[in-house]
């Protein structure tokens, strides 16, 4: 199956995400190719419904389960599914997970592809042609840029995200969080740290 970059219309839409959104929506219903309630239904599903909250939650139960990380990086579509997590955009996810020596990072190099299901709409910057390009060519500056500095040594493998496969980062737990359950956990994985471009929130900051 080939990127289906092509098909993204990107390059056609003004940058803001919002302007783009409706700039789509108003294509599609002109061209009769949408009910404009059901472009509705949609819009809302991913505003309200779908976001990082959901990778967050996979992510703490990774952190609080050791089998339930097992099965996720064994199959993680399998595991989502344990958490009622599905969807389109979303159909072959892996799991990548950060270790001590081993930092990973994900880009769409040929357009914008990205778990929505677990991570809701892309960030910006996600699409633009720096990140993507810079992302595998130097990935240490990009991190530089988000204000991640990793331990000497640590590796950064980048993963290049296809129509047929989306990455999902399992980032590290932080320190000094024995013992806490799930929701709490969750509250500590931010968007960017199941891309990779950021590290989870230490359990004293503010
Ligand atoms: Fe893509």
């Amino acid at each position: 199956m080939p990127h289906d970059h092509h098909d993204h219309p990107h390059s056609l839409l003004p940058s803001d995400p919002a302007l783009r959104v409706k700039a789509l929506e108003s294509l599609l219903v002109a061209k009769g190719l949408v009910e404009p309630a059901a472009m509705e239904a949609i819009l809302q599903t991913y505003e309200e419904r779908v976001g990082p909250h959901l990778g967050a939650q996979v992510v703490a139960r990774a952190w609080a389960d050791p089998a339930f990380r097992d099965r996720l990086l064994a199959d993680a579509n399998a595991a989502m599914a344990e958490l009622g997590i599905s969807g389109r955009q979303g159909e072959h996810v892996v799991a990548v997970a950060n270790s001590p020596g081993q930092h990973n990072m994900v880009v769409c190099t040929l357009c914008s592809c990205y778990p929505w299901p677990l991570l809701g709409i892309p960030p910006a910057w996600y699409k633009s042609d720096a990140y993507r390009s810079r992302a595998v060519r130097e990935p240490r500056a990009v991190l530089a840029d988000f204000g991640v500095t990793l331990p000497e040594g640590t590796g950064i493998r980048v993963w290049d995200s296809t129509a047929e496969v989306r990455y999902l980062v399992i980032p590290e737990r932080p320190a000094g969080t024995e013992g806490w359950d799930e929701v709490l956990l969750a509250t500590l994985v931010t968007r960017d740290s199941m891309i990779g471009t950021g590290l989870p929130r230490k359990p004293d900051a503010p």
